[in-house]
């Protein structure tokens, strides 16, 4: 039975990257080796270095005085190594999850952490609105797709004050004006390959402002020399990058992506606000994300979860429990998941309404 595959990450990567993935381990660009078994300093592979990098500048526009980092140590490191590189004195950070609180322990580390507003009261079902940055922070850190909780911050934040941005589970998703931020980070398990690669979009001038020392492989200056080379990089999953990338490319680029995210959300978004056995976890609509969709029964039908589950699971839906902080059901709809897997979902949720 065709699986439609909604886990959060890892997750739903397009077919053309899977494919080219499995030749390339096979046979990779006619040398007759794997791609895992071949120097990241061949030819072969920086030329597939070059080009993952040039498609994400010209994916998301990237202005003058940005560079394309790939480095492995997930988004977890650049928890780190975001205001190991930019914190002077003092970094707001606005707390949407598990994540972001993750992303401001580590920056206490190195200076003074205000947390601007928090979501943490309501379980982080909703994005903070009206708080204020102070003037003098050096920048305010986002989650901008919060993965557990289905919530999204959906515009680039116009706050007087750079931007650091998490993205990864919303990277690629729709256009960015990168010019707002210093740093874009993304792991890329979720919207771009498997698991090994980090991403970061890293504005040039807003380096080399602190003062401490910064080890060598956690300056982002480093990596921006090397082009990604200073160490040897995930290879694997670079390739598999570049893949996405390129089918990114062919699809209509991230705008076209956008389009059809909003589409694939709002059909599984109006099937749960207008079936009365479903709730969303997340009620302003300004602020659901169109990559992962929380919902849980609704309140007189709790005990239904596991018949629900059991329904959609005989329909080929995979990885669609929510996270154990939340519970019910998570829906992740990335970019690599067609508009068919959704409109099977929404079809067992109503298959589900007639039956009781
Ligand atoms: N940030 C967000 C928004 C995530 O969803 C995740 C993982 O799911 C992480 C950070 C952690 O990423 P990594 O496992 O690459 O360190």
């Amino acid at each position: 039975m065709k699986k439609h595959n909604f886990y959060a990450g890892p997750s739903i990567l397009p077919e053309y990257t899977i494919k080219n993935t499995a030749e390339a381990v096979m046979n990779f660009a006619g040398t007759g080796l794997s791609v895992m078994e071949i120097s990241h300093r061949s030819k072969e592979f920086v030329a597939v270095m070059d080009e993952a990098i040039s498609l994400v500048n010209e994916l998301l526009d990237l202005p003058a005085g940005y560079k394309v980092i790939f480095v492995g140590g997930g988004a977890s490191t650049q928890f780190c190594m975001a205001p190991f590189n930019l914190l002077k004195t003092k970094a707001a950070y606005l707390n949407t999850g598990a994540w972001a609180s993750k992303a401001q322990k580590e920056a206490k580390l190195f200076g003074e952490v205000v947390e601007v507003a928090s979501s943490k009261d309501k379980n982080y079902t909703y994005i903070p609105k009206n708080f204020e940055v102070p003037a003098d922070a050096d920048y305010l850190h986002i989650t901008s797709n919060n993965t557990i909780y289905g919530t999204e911050i959906k515009t680039d934040l116009d706050l007087g004050v750079r931007l650091v941005a998490d993205m990864s589970s919303d990277i690629f998703s729709r256009p960015i004006d990168v010019s707002k931020y210093d740093i874009i980070y993304a792991g890329a398990q979720k919207n771009l390959a498997p698991s090994g690669v980090t991403i970061a979009i890293v504005n040039e001038n807003a380096l080399g402002q602190v003062e401490r020392a910064i080890p060598t492989m956690l300056d982002y200056r480093t990596h921006i020399e090397k082009e990604s080379m200073f160490n040897t990089p995930p290879v694997l999953p670079v390739f598999a990058a570049l893949q996405t990338l390129q089918w990114l490319k062919a699809q209509g680029g991230v705008a076209e992506m956008q389009k059809k995210n909003i589409e694939k959300a709002s059909l599984l978004y109006d099937e749960i606000d207008s079936n009365k056995f479903f709730k969303a976890t997340v009620e302003a609509e300004e602020d659901r994300s169109l990559m992962n969709i929380c919902f849980v029964m609704n309140d007189e039908y709790t005990e239904l979860e596991k018949d629900f589950m059991e329904l959609a699971t005989s329909k080929g839906c995979v990885g669609i429990k929510g996270h154990r902080s939340v519970g019910g059901f998570r829906a992740s709809t990335y970019n690599a998941l067609p508009k068919e897997s959704v409109e099977v979902l929404v079809a067992a949720m109503k298959e589900f309404a007639a039956k009781h």
